[in-house]
């Protein structure tokens, strides 16, 4: 349901007998800060409080992660529910009771009411199947030979799909819509008939950690169909992105323990209850996600990664480390045999052999160096360089400082690298984060010299002279140590007529006008190489000296130039209020060292 569609004065009344700090306050301790409130923000990790309540405006703002909004979207995304749930619940708080709901949402409610009926009414028929149809014989032998004991399908609402094309839709009386809907049944190619999507497959349900509602199902053939697993698609119920497999059945127990094991497949997450561990939980079928490793955050502290060890799950594993180290959750590994998965360790070595691996997990920073340790030679400095470069995206990501700093240097140490290059390392990726952040926010300035428009911008006063020297002394565009791209040019019509003059001297050994002028069609780009060659300066500020002595000082002129342009890209971020502190901190270090650099630059020019 839209916002548009509940009245404003009904709005106007839950937002009036709401206090927003009361309700915020329940979720997030909140302090008194002079006429506001202030916490820690439940929308990312941190320290210190940015996490504000304004209750004059009746709006929250984090200024670490910008997240904000009025007390329906703090509900909406705290609890992740839809509007009009954030509303009825409000409401109900308040005592406020809603009008007759508008016949186009109440139509959507419905929708999403009989989709919830269907995937239950569905669950019920694969259950009962497991446990009494003549059809579900191999799958009971087949899961009991994978240990699965009854107890554990009931735990776990273990079901039986089988080998049929109509199962559902001949037994389940429920709308053809409602089922394509769910995903359950697949509208066939002759759009009047529909067909069962699981065929002849062990079926997991996806429940709601919540309420426990089934909302998708995750299924195992039984047969060679080359699709070992299939899921349900995404549908009005279900947003894969931020569910998890295994949180409505754990949820207590991960509260209580601050500690999640988080797997790869629905197996091992069952396999780990088998050996003593009920707090697991596994993606459903897809990468793990950023809204998942969120989700995980407001249950544990302490996230233990149990992946598979061939190269798909230590990929997978180091992307779920990347998540949960950027959302301060601490992190462990828990590396198995070669080959091997949770389930695969459970059948082999027993609940002792799986509890003994766990007992062995290690911090993320030995799993990403045993990981690099794998796929690089460690033992030549070229493999040693790529693994800091594969490490550099996790090492950046530590929100807090002195862990980072530790991390760095142990890095720095078992690779035998320098302390300051690792640093440098991480302050370039870092910087290029944020200014890509910052392009994609449309905010970037011209220190950014990327996304130049040819057609509007103009050449600056080093381009400038840069090409009269050049008309002059074309050797320079050939030389092996001229340091000067295209790239260099911050302007588009700067890069255009460096690429010209580099291609025309390039195929004709010189650059007469008259050619290099035919070599483009640009009207403005024509323009000013004509004023260029006219430039009266041209002469006179480059003859009096020797043409390297020049050059050189040209360099140094573009770098000069990219400093400044950098540093004030650096001071507009660091008053952005919302930045992070992860940010602020490369920040400051990156304009020390620009200052450090400009410094040694103009004593240079003094002496
Ligand atoms: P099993 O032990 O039953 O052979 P597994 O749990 O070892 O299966 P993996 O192949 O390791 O399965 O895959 C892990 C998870 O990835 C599965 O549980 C499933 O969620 C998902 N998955 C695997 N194959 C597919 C597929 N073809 N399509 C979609 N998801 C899949
Ligand atoms: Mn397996």
């Amino acid at each position: 349901m839209s916002r548009g569609k509940i009245p404003e004065e009904i709005l106007d009344a839950i937002r009036e007998r709401t206090a927003i700090e009361q309700i915020i306050g329940e979720y997030v301790p909140l302090k008194r800060a002079g006429r506001h409130f202030k916490g820690l923000c439940p929308f990312h990790h941190e320290k210190t409080p940015s996490f504000t309540v304004n209750t004059d405006l009746q709006i929250f703002k984090c200024f670490g992660c910008g997240e904000s909004g009025n007390v329906f979207n703090f509900l909406m995304k705290y609890e992740n529910i839809s509007f009009f749930e954030a509303v009825e619940r409000l409401a109900a708080s308040a005592g406020i009771s809603l009008p007759d709901t508008p016949v186009e949402s109440k139509q959507k409610r419905d929708e999403t009411s009989h989709i919830l009926d269907a995937m239950q009414a569905a669950w019920k028929k694969y259950i009962r199947c497991l446990q009494s149809d003549p059809a579900a014989e191999s799958a009971r032998r087949y899961l009991s030979e994978r240990g699965i004991t009854e107890p554990l399908c009931k735990r776990y609402g273990l079901g039986f799909a089988p080998d049929q094309w109509d199962f559902l839709s001949t037994s389940l009386q429920i709308p053809r819509q409602i089922l394509v809907k769910s995903g359950l049944s697949i509208l066939g190619s002759e759009s009047n008939k529909i067909y069962d999507r699981f065929r002849n497959r062990i079926m997991f349900p996806i429940r709601d950690y919540r309420k426990g509602h089934v909302i998708a199902f995750g299924g195992r053939t039984l047969g060679d169909d080359p699709a070992k697993y299939i899921n349900s698609p995404e549908s009005p119920i279900y947003h894969k992105s931020n569910v998890l497999y295994g949180l409505y059945e754990a949820h207590k127990e991960i509260r209580t323990a601050r500690e999640v094991i988080l797997v790869e497949g629905y197996f091992d997450r069952i396999s780990l209850d088998r050996a003593g561990f009920p707090n697991a939980v596994a993606p459903c079928g897809t990468a793990i996600t950023a809204d998942q490793i969120r989700l995980l955050k407001r249950f544990a502290d302490k996230v233990y990664l149990l992946f598979d060890s061939d190269e798909a799950g230590m990929k997978a594993a180091r992307k779920a480390l990347e998540l949960c180290l950027s959302a301060g959750l601490e992190t462990r590994a828990i590396p198995l045999p070669e080959g091997m998965d949770p389930d695969d360790v459970l059948r082999t070595l027993g609940p002792d052999g799986l509890k003994e691996h766990i007992s062995r997990a290690v911090s993320g920073l030995d799993f990403l160096i045993r990981s690099a340790s794998k796929r690089f030679d460690l033992s030549q400095a070229r493999g040693r360089r790529e693994a800091v470069d594969d490490m550099i995206p996790f090492l950046v990501n530590v929100e807090n400082s002195i862990d980072r700093g530790a991390f760095i240097s142990r890095i720095a140490d078992l690779l035998s690298v320098p302390v300051e290059s690792v640093l440098e390392l991480c302050r370039r990726h870092r910087m290029r984060h944020i200014k890509e952040n910052a392009v994609s926010t449309g905010e970037a300035n011209n220190s950014n010299n990327s996304n130049t428009d040819p057609a509007t911008d103009q050449l600056d006063v080093v381009e400038r002279d840069l090409f009269c020297f050049l008309l002059q002394n074309p050797d320079y565009l050939s030389w092996d140590h001229n340091p000067l791209t295209a790239e260099s040019m911050r302007s588009g019509m700067g890069k255009e007529i460096y690429r010209l003059l580099r291609d025309t001297f390039r195929d004709m050994g010189q650059l007469p006008v008259a050619r290099i002028l035919e070599r483009t069609e640009d009207k403005r780009v024509q323009r000013i190489l004509i004023d260029l060659f006219d430039d009266p300066n041209r002469n006179r500020r480059l003859v009096d000296r020797d043409s390297g002595t020049v050059f050189q000082s040209l360099v140094h002129a573009f770098r000069e130039r990219d400093l400044r342009n950098e540093l004030s890209f650096i001071k507009k971020q660091l008053s952005k209020c919302d930045i992070s502190d992860v940010d602020a901190d490369f920040l400051l270090r990156r304009q020390l060292e620009i200052l450090e650099e400009l410094n040694a630059k103009s004593s240079l020019d003094a002496g």
